[in-house]
């Protein structure tokens, strides 16, 4: 997930209290990283952050359950890749391939995105992608993405704070 609005350190706090109580067992949180945006880069940074969760529900349901949350937080689709209170994109599930009108996963740009590579590679360095098989540290280590990601914190207990940035 990721904010690059307002404040940001809450809105992924608040998106993962929605995500629990909406029914998804968020077991892990990395710590959020400072990222620069791509791609439309005239915009302020984002906070980024993983989650690792188990859930009953399937794909397009999870799906369906993150678009309420967007929307519920206030998300405008004003300009695509613009500035956004809250961002969630299922990123990994399971081991499945899926490619429905509405949802592609795996994440079909996260091996180009080291704003993802970067807090994944916290939470799960020796995870495989279920399509290239290469694990998650072997994508970060030869992903052209060379924008900047800075960690701003541990989240040890699943805590989401923001500390001060470091050089
Ligand atoms: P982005 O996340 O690329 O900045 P949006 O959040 O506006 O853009 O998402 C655009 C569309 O991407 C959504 O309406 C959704 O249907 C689709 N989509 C496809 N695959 C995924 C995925 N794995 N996770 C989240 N959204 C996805
Ligand atoms: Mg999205």
């Amino acid at each position: 997930m990721g904010s690059n609005l307002g404040d940001r350190a809450g809105h992924l706090e608040r998106a993962v209290a929605e995500l629990r109580l909406g029914g998804v067992g968020v077991k892990r949180v990395s710590s959020i990283h400072e990222t620069e945006p791509v791609g439309f880069r005239a915009q302020p940074w984002f906070l980024n952050t993983v989650v690792e969760a188990e859930t009953a529900l399937f794909p397009i349901q999870l799906l369906d359950r993150i678009q309420a949350i967007e929307i519920r937080m206030g998300r405008r689709r004003l300009l695509h890749q613009g500035p956004r209170t809250i961002d969630i994109d299922i990123l990994l599930y399971g081991n499945f391939r899926i490619q429905a009108g509405r949802l592609i996963v795996p994440h079909p740009r996260m091996a180009e995105r080291r704003f993802v590579l970067e807090p994944l590679a916290e939470l799960a360095p020796e995870l495989r992608h279920p399509v290239s098989h290469l694990t998650i540290r072997e994508l970060l280590a030869t992903t052209p993405d060379r924008s900047t990601v800075r960690r701003l914190s541990k989240s040890p207990n699943q805590q989401i704070t923001e500390s001060p940035n470091r050089p």
